[in-house]
């Protein structure tokens, strides 16, 4: 059998603006195994730069060839490939890769639409939005457009000593459900600026601390009332219990990428419903086919708040999938067709192909 790469490189509409800095495209690596007549694919979340952590496209590919990939010759199930790999350390962007690959897998065998094989789905995603840092009248246009279209939630980027940004959308919109991401560029040192954002009202501050970081964060919960999202510091379910139990979290943002994949992630949804939290899907600017993971799993009854899963007409202007998804009013439906139901579109995908490889297992 042979998994194969194919390394995209998509130019966004406009450059990407997070505390982490700008992007001009998403360079995306798409994973590709046939077995059995199915073909099952899936995206794995890296950029190019160790910067939203310290995994990156080339890391992720040389540990998927050299470590993870012989598990997977005999399509075992998900959970069963996560066991056969606990031995090696981290890397869960190449891990939640491989591991999306066998949810495809598995569910086109099974004859499903992923969001049915993964759980209780309710049928569709609720949808908000994440909107990078540029100058402010250009923020608020994309706020009064996102508004406009029906978005659930805004979500605005900020960094330290850009608080104005929230200031200035609250006047304009007082009623929108609005939170902010700062991506860990404050310090514990910074609590009393934060304290400053609780009179906006906000839905909650995502990760205001570093990405490691779960002790300053209950420090700050006991001293602000905005509640606190965790993106970065939460890898794995056992995380996310240590994060309730020392109450650093009131908000869990599931990245599948970020936890190694699917499986964990329902994990961590269940432990947020347990200790009475909420949680939601967040993206990494993903093609077509990443994104049809994030959608399977929002649409699961156990996704309490809106995500970051928007569709990405707002960021590419030709995806890599014929069946790209569309959002109206607020809402994604999930795929109806087997798997992640997202058909590629090869042209496409060749027409923003860098670099491709296999790999027999
Ligand atoms: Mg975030």
């Amino acid at each position: 059998m042979q998994i194969r790469f194919f390394k995209v490189r998509i130019p966004f509409i406009r450059p990407f603006t997070t505390s982490f800095g700008t992007e001009e495209y998403r360079e995306a690596i798409i994973l590709h195994m046939n077995k059995d007549g199915i073909d099952a694919f899936s995206e794995i979340v890296t950029s190019f730069l160790p910067d939203y952590g310290y995994e990156y496209n080339d890391t992720a590919i040389n540990t998927i060839e050299k470590f993870l990939a012989k598990y997977v010759a005999d399509a075992p199930q998900p959970h069963e490939f996560l066991d056969r790999v606990k031995g090696i350390k981290g890397h869960n962007m190449a891990k939640g890769a491989v591991e999306m690959l066998l949810w495809d897998y598995h569910s086109k065998l099974a004859g499903k639409p992923l969001d049915d094989y993964m759980g209780k789905s309710r049928g569709y995603a609720n949808v908000g939005i994440s909107i990078g840092m540029s100058d402010i009248s250009e923020m608020k246009e994309q706020v009064r457009s996102a508004v406009s279209l029906g978005y659930k939630r805004i979500k605005v980027k900020i960094k330290r000593g850009r608080e104005n940004i929230v200031s200035e959308i609250r006047d304009e919109f007082p009623d929108i459900r609005l939170s902010v991401d700062a991506n860990g560029d404050y310090s514990y040192h910074d609590i009393p600026l934060l304290k400053e954002l609780d009179k906006f009202e906000l839905e909650y501050i995502e990760q205001p601390f570093r990405g490691d970081d779960l002790i300053y964060h209950s420090k700050l919960k006991k001293e602000i009332s905005t509640p606190v999202c965790l993106d970065e510091s939460i890898t794995d379910p056992e995380k996310a219990e240590k994060a309730f139990e020392i109450g650093a979290v009131d908000v869990i943002n599931i990245k599948p990428g970020r936890v190694a994949g699917l499986h964990n992630s329902i994990e961590i949804a269940k432990i947020a419903r347990e200790n009475n939290g909420h949680c939601w899907v967040g993206g990494m600017l993903e093609t077509g086919i990443g994104r049809a993971f994030n959608i399977a799993l929002a649409s699961q009854e156990l996704i309490d708040y809106p995500g970051d899963t928007s569709p990405n007409e707002k960021y590419f202007r030709k995806d890599i999938v014929r069946n790209p998804f569309r959002m109206k009013k607020g809402v994604i439906e999930a795929n109806k067709g087997d798997g992640i139901g997202v058909y590629v579109d090869f042209d496409a995908l060749f027409s923003y192909l860098v670099e491709a490889a296999t790999i027999s297992i």
